[in-house]
Formats: structure tokens, sequence, C-alpha cells
């Protein structure tokens, strides 16, 4: 659960996103690194980078407009049936269902079904359900009240079933106790990964970054070399990075949390003999001041790190 200042924090970024491109085009046309870079501090990069991608796409075959239909919809990335007919029913006022993690909730109780909603058979119950109950009028209103109910009063762990309108017709409150439903996820051991970061900082103060592939963890920002163990950090900052070490010196290891895994990372600091036929500037490496590297688009520990030595 977030507390109250990362709340705001978030909404802060978010305001300053949606401040920066304030329409479809301003974000298609955006440069990749600057929207990943205002994403910063967000998480999910992934969303950003779809986003962007679906901004140019209803440039490119809407005109500048969202789409109103489900299938094109559903044909933007990372935008699912949920998300689809959210938007569907609030911003073109047609009747579809949505079923994002709030009306999961209320629906699974209203009706006891049970299962974890992540099963293909108790999500399709689901949605069957979601339809069955559509009304024909004021559907906006309705998805919206959906949402509303489940975040505020048929939350996860302390339904305020005294207060609820649906109380008289609901199955869980009526014949068992609510927070059965729906069921939790089967618990899975979350593997734990570990990673050694070479921070290569010259006598310029320059740090050397590599921008990561668009695809996996981190997809598209800007981060230090890693290696799986410390004895390959040497081997690249010698022979691949070309650099003549000062010294080399072991900075606190950070613990990152993933919804799939979990990631120890070593980061070390290397400090290097400026020079000046220094390998690796172009497009995806360089040698950055810290000041210009925070201007980058970063995964929030390597952000935290060049904190620390700015
Ligand atoms: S009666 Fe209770 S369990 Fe049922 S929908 Fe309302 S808050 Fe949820």
């Amino acid at each position: 659960m977030l507390q109250q200042t990362q709340v705001s924090t978030v909404i802060a970024y978010y305001t300053r996103f949606i401040d920066r491109y304030n329409d479809i085009s301003s974000l298609a046309n955006a440069d990749p690194d600057d929207v990943l870079a205002l994403w910063t501090g967000l998480g999910y990069y992934a969303r950003a980078r779809n986003l962007h991608k679906a901004a140019i796409i209803m440039v490119e075959k809407h005109h500048g407009e969202m789409p109103d239909t489900l299938e094109n919809l559903m044909a933007l990335p990372g935008i699912g049936r949920s998300t689809a007919g959210a938007i569907m029913a609030l911003a073109h006022k047609q009747a579809f269902p949505i079923l994002d993690g709030n009306v999961k909730r209320v629906l699974a109780r209203y009706n006891a079904i049970s299962g974890w909603p992540g099963k293909k058979q108790v999500e399709q119950n689901l949605w069957q359900l979601a339809e069955s109950l559509l009304p024909k009028k004021r559907v906006a209103n309705y998805i919206q009240a959906q949402m509303d109910l489940g975040a505020t009063i048929c939350t996860r762990t302390k339904p305020l079933c005294s207060h609820c309108p649906l109380q008289q017709d609901c199955k869980a409150y009526l014949y068992e106790d609510p927070r059965n439903y729906p069921s939790p996820k089967p618990k899975k051991e979350t593997p734990l990964r570990q990673t050694h970061w070479l921070i290569a900082q010259n006598t310029h103060g320059e740090i050397f970054l590599e921008k990561r592939p668009n695809h996996g963890i981190w997809g598209g920002l800007w981060s230090f070399p890693e290696k799986n163990e410390m004895k390959e950090v040497q081997f690249c900052s010698e022979h691949q990075l070309n650099i003549k070490t000062i010294s080399t010196t072991p900075m606190a290891p950070i613990h990152h949390v993933f919804t799939h895994f979990k990631l120890d990372i070593y980061p070390f600091l290397i400090q290097c003999e400026y020079n000046s036929q220094q390998i690796g500037d172009n497009n995806c490496t360089g040698w950055y001041t810290i000041r210009n590297a925070l201007r980058l688009g970063l995964p929030a520990p390597v952000k935290a790190l060049l904190t620390l030595l700015e």
C-alpha cells in the first residue's frame, strides 16, 4: 500500500508528464528518450514505451484521435480488454464491461465466484457476469461506480458491507466471509537474482553509461554496465572499456524488488584515468557528467547511485 507522501509524489510525476504531453500528437512527436526520462521514478517503464507507441499509431492510423471501437483500442500496445472497455464506456459512452482488480473483487464477492481470477476459467466467468450485469443506460456512471465501490467500500481486507448498496444480494456477504473472495494467487517462491554494476568514473568526473535493450527489465533506460560476477567487472573495465583503473571501491548493495523476481545489485565504483580517446560516445553508450546523466531516463537504483555520487 502506498503512503500518502508516495501517492503525492506519483501524482506529481504523472501531472508533470501530462503537462508536457498534453495531446496525442505532442506525445507521438516526442523523442523516446525524453518520454522515458520524464517517466523516471514511476516504474513500469513498459507503460511509458507503450503510451508513446500508441500515440504514434493513433497519429498514423486514427488522425490523432483515440479509436472508438474495442478492436482498434485493443490493437494499441498496452491496452487490454478491460482498459479498452473502460475507454469505450467512459469516453465514448458505449456499453462495454470492464474487469480491473477492483471490479474483479466486487463481482467475485457479489456472485461468490471462487478461484483465483488469474485462471482462465475464473476470468471467463467474471467477464460473463460483468457483461450480464451491464445496464442499458448511464453505462459510464455504472462503470465508474463499480470501480469506486471496489476502491472504497469493497476493499480487499476490510470490506464495509454495512455501507454497501449491494449488501442485500451479495452472496459472499450473505453466506460466507467476503474476504474469502476472490481466492488469492497460488504462492510461488520469488526468485532472487544477483548482478554486479560497474560504475566507471574518470578524473573529469564523467560516468560511463550504456542504454539497455528496448525489451526486458528497464528496457530503453540508461544504466551502468552489468555483469553476473565480480571477475567479469574487472575484465570489462580493463578489456572492454579499456580504462586505466586507479581504484575499485565496493558500494553498499541495493535490494530491488520486481513483480516476478528480486534483484540484489552489487555496485562497484571504479575510479579511472581520463582518456581523450575513451571509447563509447555514441547513441547507445557514453561518458556523462552526473548532472547530464540525471536528465536521462534511468532506473530508480541508477538514479539513486548517481545522486549519491553527485
Ligand atoms: S456486500 Fe460486502 S462483500 Fe458484498 S459487494 Fe458489498 S462490500 Fe463487497
